[in-house]
């Protein structure tokens, strides 16, 4: 869900994530775990947790890494109603130690709906952790690395996420052909969202290479 005060007119803040911000989070989680908590055996919610996962498999010397899949949202910052596990793990988990790994807790239906699945395979103990977790998430993870008041609410553009992102949130910025400074103007003006960072041009290429985008001259749009 995004806040109520621009939802009619379809704009919301977006701020992209750096590796250096998922490194500190992640960094920060790891400490945190690693002072309270002996894992054995690290779970991703895929997709946004995957790569969290991963990280925190490295960084907590743990191999033991499996993943479960949950969906909610749609499109970029589009809720698809309710959060249901799309894929299940086949392992016993008696006597694990467990830590269940998300990118961010926003509504917390994932973290929920993944948390109870795996509490039900038994382990020995399970925790939560998430990078982000919003202050009005039903669920709240045992760790997390920054807390994000509901007013600061953003939709996160995460490094694994952006031609995802950028593709849906082109699509509802711009309706007709723009040129590279019109989609970075656009970007701006409906989400706030500082592209200086990012090589637009070759996302837009990739974008038109994958068949999401078309283009003519110097002018993109997106495939409805
Ligand atoms: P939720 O069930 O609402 O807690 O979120 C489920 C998943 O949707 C998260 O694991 C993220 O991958 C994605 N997501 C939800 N809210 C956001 C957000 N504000 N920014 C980026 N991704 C989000």
């Amino acid at each position: 869900m995004i806040p109520d005060y621009d939802y009619m007119a379809n704009k919301f803040k977006a701020t992209l994530v750096t590796w250096e911000d998922i490194d500190r989070w992640c960094g920060k989680i790891s400490r945190d775990v690693a002072d309270t908590f002996k894992v054995d055996t690290i779970i991703g919610i895929a997709r946004g947790g995957v790569v969290p996962a991963r990280i925190l498999s490295d960084r907590l010397w743990v191999k033991d890494m499996l993943s479960v899949k949950t969906e909610h949202w749609g499109l970029t910052a589009t809720k698809d109603g309710e959060a249901v596990l799309k894929t299940k793990i086949d392992t016993d988990l008696r006597g694990r130690k467990v830590l269940v790994v998300d990118d961010i807790t926003d509504t917390g239906e994932s973290m929920s709906v993944a948390y109870n699945y795996i509490k039900s395979l038994h382990p020995d103990e399970l925790k939560s952790a998430t990078m982000l977790h919003i202050n009005r998430s039903k669920y709240v993870p045992d760790y997390y690395a920054e807390l994000i008041t509901e007013k600061n609410w953003a939709w996160f553009i995460f490094p694994w996420n952006v031609y995802e992102d950028l593709n849906n949130l082109i699509r509802k910025s711009i309706s007709d052909y723009a040129d590279i400074d019109k989609v970075r103007e656009s970007l701006k003006q409906d989400y706030d969202l500082d592209t200086s960072n990012l090589d637009i041009e070759t996302i837009l290429e990739d974008l038109v290479h994958f068949g999401k985008m078309k283009r003519q001259n110097n002018r993109y749009v997106t495939v409805q």
